[in-house]
């Protein structure tokens, strides 16, 4: 060939590559879909915010040990699933990643800096989200996350901030955007950060949104109910859900949202849904490995749900799960219990370490001066809520829970035994983060930090143009390929 030809054939290629993926052709190979199959008209994207394969493997361990004694593993649901691929998660400005810039790279295929949503690391540029090409393309558009509406995750699907903390601007552009469904958690700050401001609701009611906040009007939403944000009745922490491990039988669950959506959106051009278990982020954020593993539970149950669908529209649908990030350094093994694991003792948990501290922490010391506080008096409660059998610890054991009693209690004196509180409690409750750690240790599980670590995330699919989800790749590409499988011309 000549040596013109070839750079005209050279042109056209990159041309044709960046038409289809973007200035990004480096990409482009492993996006290549496969000839002869349709697009992707229904598409699925579940992301566990926090969660890599020490969650997932943890919950299969778990979901093993509470039936048998046997040393097996109990596939989820999505660990089934026939293309699997490993995913970087690493942002502009360091390995470590957190939601905001981990969602702007999943949802525009752009690196910025943590705690930007859709934006660039100058934080002028703005960013358009995959679901702007998709409401383009006439699909229909769905978020859900169990953790608030406008956090960073189930922002970077419909907003551009500079910071994730733009609450109230969040949950306004939230309002005035002209997606089907939202469902969930509520809308943080939803009148502004001092409660001055137009309330995100009303505006959104004025943009023509359906809001509702009970079981029943929930219930009743029907296909033509309009633009639908669904929140849910009972909240916990910051105006989140439940975490699975407390939730009562009847209160609407991540899956009930997530066949909500479907039952909303389906249409016969199509949809997108992006499903967020956020709160498996906040329970290893905390080292709660009970809380953390139900919550896995609670996500594979509700991609059980997009299966049933796919198996309705087999050649249409694709289903993606993975993580932004994994949390809290998880992992299955700990120093004191060597290569022997008790998962088992997980099932004896109760309580999340947010249900420990609201129901039995903060009513003792609201009650109990710091001089009269015991930790007698919690014990029962303990055991109940951590199935921990105090007498069996050690008198080390002992010792530590005592001392993060104390600090609970604001005993003063206590302080000087710790040189380094951050890294004993992680800011968070000293005795309730102190009693899940240890539980979490005897049942043989570790934990290293209480922000995100820097390991890749796995991918699952299932589904139409599966294959391209498999390999190893960055989170940007996710995007790519999302974009492909739905054949949206994307910048
Ligand atoms: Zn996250």
């Amino acid at each position: 060939m000549k040596k013109q030809n070839a750079f005209v054939l050279c042109v056209m290629v990159l041309a044709f590559q960046m038409l289809f993926f973007g200035c990004k052709p480096d990409v482009s190979t492993q996006n290549t879909l496969v000839a002869g199959k349709g697009q992707a008209k229904y598409v699925f994207l579940f992301i566990g915010d926090g969660m890599s394969m020490s969650q997932i493997s943890s919950a299969e361990v778990f979901a093993t040990a509470r039936a048998s004694k046997d040393i097996e593993v109990t596939r989820l649901g999505f660990s089934q699933f026939p293309v699997t691929g490993l995913v970087t998660t690493y942002d502009a400005g360091t390995f470590i990643t957190d939601s905001a810039s981990a969602g702007t790279a999943i949802a525009t295929g752009n690196k910025t800096l943590s705690g930007v949503v859709n934006m660039d690391v100058g934080k002028t540029q703005e960013f358009k989200p995959i679901t702007e090409y998709i409401h383009e393309a006439g699909m229909k558009v769905g978020i859900v996350s169990t953790v608030t509406l406008n956090h960073a995750t189930p922002a970077s699907f419909y907003a551009k901030a500079p910071s994730r903390s733009n609450y109230y601007d969040i949950a306004v552009q939230l309002a005035q955007s002209d997606f089907d469904y939202y469902g969930g958690g509520s809308l943080l700050q939803h009148n502004g950060k001092n409660g001055d401001e137009q309330s995100a609701i009303d505006i959104a009611r004025s943009n023509g949104f359906t809001y509702v906040d009970t079981k029943e009007t929930i219930n009743a939403l029907k296909p033509g109910s309009g633009k639908v944000i669904a929140i849910s009745p009972v909240l916990q922490d910051d105006g989140a859900m439940t975490y699975e491990i407390d939730r009562k039988r009847d209160e609407l669950s991540l899956a009930d949202f997530t066949r909500k959506g479907i039952e909303l959106l389906d249409n016969p051009k199509g949809f997108f849904m992006m499903v967020e278990g956020g709160k498996i982020d906040w329970a290893s954020h905390a080292n709660d490995a009970g809380a953390a593993i139900h919550d896995v539970l609670a996500l594979d149950a509700a991609i059980g749900v997009a299966l049933e669908f796919a198996k309705k529209h087999p050649k249409e649908t694709l289903i993606v799960v993975t993580g932004d990030h994994e949390t809290g350094g998880m992992t299955i093994g700990f120093a004191g219990t060597q290569y022997d694991t008790f998962f088992d003792k997980v099932a004896l948990q109760t309580r999340s370490y947010v249900a420990f501290d609201e129901e039995v922490l903060k009513p003792y010391k609201a009650k109990t001066p710091a001089n009269a506080a015991r930790l007698a008096d919690l014990i029962p409660a303990i055991q109940q809520s951590f199935g921990v059998d105090y007498n069996s610890l050690t008198d080390f054991q002992k010792e530590q829970i005592e001392f993060a009693f104390q600090r609970s209690m604001g005993n003063e004196q206590i302080r000087s035994f710790a040189e380094d509180i951050y890294v004993l409690y992680g800011g968070y409750e000293p005795l309730t983060v102190k009693l899940t750690q240890m539980m979490n240790q005897t049942a043989g599980i570790g934990w290293t930090s209480y922000a995100h670590t820097g390991v890749p995330v796995p991918a699952f699919a299932s589904g139409v143009h599966q294959e391209i989800f498999g390999g190893y790749y960055d989170n940007t590409d996710l995007y790519y390929k999302l974009a492909s499988v739905m054949n949206l011309k994307v910048n």
